[in-house]
């Protein structure tokens, strides 16, 4: 029988795995601070556990760790990005980035990605599968090891690895709640932002959980014809139904929706384009976050020019749409999403991508 994992277990589960085999509730939580505040890899290191009981437990259970396959730096030393695989071969990508005193961590919450946005790396390998919660958290907790050893930490968790986290709905809300925990990881849920692709009913049912998660929406287009072509889920839910769902989003959490736009040479990028995202987005208590598109070698999209891409943000600011420019960092270590993995594999065939319309 396969192991479980102690990543993928809640507390409660946790507490009641133990329960089952005759432990009290404090063992449950000396277990969850090794894990959580330690980060230890083995069930043997947990030092104040009798050898009898880490004995035991080690028999049923295990902590997964992914195994880093390829990593890279960037010039400027401050991006860090690994490639890493699972026990059945499946791989994702996680990207370090270090701005002053953030150290800002882009995690993976699918192998693979179903939405075939034709621009993202991701989106052309096709669906592999979902992560579980343990296979998610266990991303931070490499990151959160390797931070400790300069004493620095984790401080902001952004979910724009590769996959739709709202398409993994149950595992990544999980995800959040294991990091989240007072107890445990302890990182605030402010400090954590969710990135989608515009999967309107689960933007219902996020705006209804407790823990006070950013949500960010990829938009990329300000018309359903263009949008249909760049993000083709925007066929099932195109701009009206998404910008009626943030709204309500908004009314229910009182939060600032951030709108991700990568800006594409000659496709979405005119003046004119602009103005209708400013159309779109005018009353909206929102941020746009405009990114050069840092190009795929299998699409036919290119990245705007520097003098477009800030004629593009004064226009939107001239219209009272606050926005500001991602940094195009680690473009040297191909941090956009998907982009080690595709650069690693660039000799095998690539899963050809299915589109869900
Ligand atoms: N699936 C989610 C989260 C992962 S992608 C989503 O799409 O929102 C995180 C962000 O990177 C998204 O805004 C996505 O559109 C963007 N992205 C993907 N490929 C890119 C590329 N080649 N250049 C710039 N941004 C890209
Ligand atoms: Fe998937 Fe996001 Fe890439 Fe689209 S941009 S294919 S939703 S990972």
């Amino acid at each position: 029988m396969e192991k479980i994992n102690l990543l993928d277990l809640s507390k409660n589960e946790l507490i009641a795995l133990l329960a089952e085999h005759g432990q009290q509730k404090f063992r449950a939580k000396q277990i969850w601070q090794w894990l959580y505040r330690q980060y230890v890899t083995d069930i043997s290191e947990m030092a104040n556990l009798s050898k009898s009981l880490r004995a035991k437990l080690s028999e049923m259970a295990t902590i997964r760790q992914p195994s880093p396959v390829a990593a890279m730096e960037s010039s400027d030393g401050n991006t860090f990005k690994t490639l890493f695989q699972f026990g059945d071969n499946e791989e994702i990508e996680v990207v370090l980035m270090k701005y002053d005193k953030r150290r800002t961590l882009c995690i993976s919450t699918q192998a693979g990605c179903a939405m075939g946005c034709p621009f993202c790396a991701t989106g052309q390998m096709g669906f592999r599968r979902n992560l579980s919660a343990g296979e998610i958290v266990a991303q931070v907790l490499y990151y959160a090891r390797m931070l400790r050893s300069t004493d620095e930490k984790v401080t902001n968790i952004v979910f724009m690895g590769m996959g739709e986290p709202l398409a993994n709905y149950a595992e990544t809300w999980k995800a959040i709640r294991l990091l989240n925990d007072a107890e445990g990881f302890g990182l605030g849920a402010r400090h954590m932002t969710l990135s989608t692709v515009g999967l309107v009913p689960a933007i219902r049912k996020m705006s209804r959980e407790p823990e006070q998660v950013g949500l960010a929406v990829s938009l990329h287009a300000p018309t359903d014809a263009l949008r249909d072509e760049l993000v083709p889920v925007n066929r099932r839910y195109p701009l009206a139904m998404l910008m009626d769902t943030v709204r309500e989003y908004i009314e229910t959490t009182h939060r600032r929706v951030t709108f991700e736009y990568a800006l594409m040479d000659g496709t979405n990028d005119s003046n004119r384009q602009a103005d209708q995202l400013a159309a779109l987005l005018k009353g909206v208590l929102c941020h746009v976050n405009l990114i050069p598109l840092n190009p795929t070698p299998d699409s036919p999209y290119g990245g705007s020019p520097a003098e477009r891409v800030y004629a593009f943000r004064d226009r939107l600011q001239a219209a009272g749409i606050p926005t500001t420019v991602r940094i195009r960092r680690g473009i040297d270590i191909q941090a956009g999403c998907g982009q080690l993995r595709a650069k690693v594999h660039a000799s095998a065939p690539m899963t050809e991508f299915s589109v869900e319309p």
